[in-house]
């Protein structure tokens, strides 16, 4: 059995401990300076940030980040939905530290493995729905992805379908970065630079109520917007369609929760057509909507789940596809070689630090939390933001929630009166949450949260307060500036 929780390095707790009381001593202005000098952000207008300066983030604890100037920040939105444990677990960096005086790379090709990659596939196995029974591994969320593309055309070649390989995904998802990745995403933005998406991936309307659902029940318009799923497979021709892909809930399209009636019936569609349902869950799995995976709460029997993200707490990069029997069987039985695989994937250090994650998401029983008294109690307290003048909608699942910023408010969500995109509403809240020492992120007028699982009452009730402060002080400006 291998064992991850083992000697506790005096070394590595001083480190720790030293690190903790004692940041390192340096002059921000010198740091932003050097960061616009040299180093290029994702998703970034590299100019304006140089102007700006960019916000130097030294250390974590908790739910709480600290920059450069002392400044403490209740991270609501986990870094980048992966921090599910919270910042400065040290028994993570132990595991870590014992895995790379161990062993810390070996490759998975050439008939060889490693302990901690068998015990993570024997885990997560464990841990995902019925019929889930291998791995694949990969050091991102964009990589799983790609995987994924290249495993359903795989699956329907030794299927003897060699032209079912179109992949129906839609607007504004987020499957990643990469060709495919950012092919599959459906973001106008990143498909405008570098002539994407490549062939043979085409998309469909998203299960947006509040922005396409006007005059329509909820119901209703999760079935009408399933619909659109047949009506492309139509389109496309059944006999060419490889797959759907879809997150359970969109993330950074702007946290939108579709309606009961909407997965149900596009599993439906999806088994009447024979097309393969792959379930992104690289935001929803390992807790964040309170199941380790989130199609098991929504009624989705996906063939294939990404997961990244949370699966270490984002402490080191991993990410990976769960194969179900359907595709593993085929790939297995009929497929020999596979040709596709990383560098990374597998790799010791970072299986060791998802086993550790995993195991304190089980010892502090973090999805029944989540999926009871913590979800429960974040539900009510991001609700009762709905009284605040500029909140239109507030919703939530989980602990992923969002809000939509209205210039006038009704009581009916498709009545409201909605700001001019072109004004950034969004951003100029999204500066008051920083300054008053809480990460909100903006997507257009939509404001979103993906706290750390550890979350407790109090914490909830403290980072409700600095919302609510900021959207006041956002009112405040948006009046001064004759907006609102
Ligand atoms: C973040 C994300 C990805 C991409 O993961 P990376 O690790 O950034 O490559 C894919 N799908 C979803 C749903 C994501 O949120």
């Amino acid at each position: 059995m291998y064992a991850t929780s083992t000697v506790p390095s005096a070394a590595v707790r001083a480190a720790a401990t030293l690190a903790k009381t004692q940041p390192a001593a340096f002059d921000t202005r010198a740091v932003q300076q050097r960061d616009s000098a040299h180093y290029l952000h994702p998703f970034t207008d590299h100019k304006s940030l140089g102007e700006r300066g960019a916000r130097v983030i030294v250390r974590g604890d908790g739910v709480h980040i600290w920059d450069s100037e002392g400044k403490q920040i209740i991270d609501a939105m986990s870094g980048l939905w992966c921090v599910n444990v919270g910042y400065g677990r040290t028994s993570i960096s132990e595991a870590v530290y014992k895995q790379m005086e161990t062993l810390p790379f070996y490759n998975s090709f050439f008939n060889t493995t490693n302990l901690p990659a068998v015990e993570l596939a024997t885990k997560l196995v464990s841990l995902a729905p019925a019929g889930f029974n291998h791995v694949f591994f990969t050091g991102s969320g964009s990589e799983a992805n790609d995987t994924n593309v290249r495993m359903v055309r795989r699956y329907w070649d030794l299927m003897g379908y060699k032209d079912r390989h179109t992949i129906i995904s839609r607007h504004n998802a987020y499957h990643g970065s990469t060709v495919a990745g950012a092919s599959l995403s459906g973001m106008e933005g990143m498909h405008a630079q570098g002539g994407l998406p490549i062939p043979g991936i085409v998309h469909i309307g998203q299960p947006n109520y509040v922005a396409s659902g006007r005059g329509m029940s909820e119901d209703a318009f999760g079935l009408e917007a399933a619909s659109w799923l047949e009506k492309k497979i139509l389109e496309v021709g059944p006999d060419k369609v490889a797959a759907f892909i879809g997150e359970p809930v969109q993330g950074a399209g702007g946290v939108i929760i579709p309606p009961a009636t909407y997965w149900p019936e596009i599993q439906r569609i999806c088994d009447m057509y024979g097309v393969l349902l792959i379930a992104d869950e690289v935001i929803c799995g390992f807790g964040r909507l309170g199941k380790w995976f989130a199609s098991e709460r929504f009624g989705m029997r996906p063939d294939l789940i990404t997961f990244a993200k949370g699966v270490t707490s984002g402490y080191v990069p991993l990410g990976g596809v769960m194969v179900g029997e359907r595709v593993a069987n085929v790939l297995i039985e009929k497929g020999g070689d596979f040709n596709h695989g990383f560098t990374y994937s597998g790799h010791p250090v970072a299986c060791a630090a998802a086993l550790e994650n995993i195991r304190i998401i089980e010892q502090e029983q973090l999805v029944e939390k989540v999926g009871g008294a913590s979800g429960a109690y974040l539900a009510e307290r991001f609700a009762s933001l709905r009284d605040h003048p500029l909140v239109g909608h507030a919703d939530s699942c989980g602990f992923v929630a969002g809000l939509n910023l209205v210039k006038n408010k009704a009581d009916a969500v498709h009545d409201c009166e909605l700001f001019d995109p072109e004004l950034g509403v969004g951003m100029v809240c999204r500066s008051f949450m920083f300054a008053n020492g809480v990460i909100m992120r903006a997507v257009g007028e939509r404001m979103i949260i993906a706290p750390p699982l550890v979350m407790n009452h109090t914490q909830i009730n403290d980072m409700i307060s600095l919302i609510r402060r900021s959207l006041d002080d956002t009112l405040q400006e948006l009046q001064r500036r004759g907006w609102s």
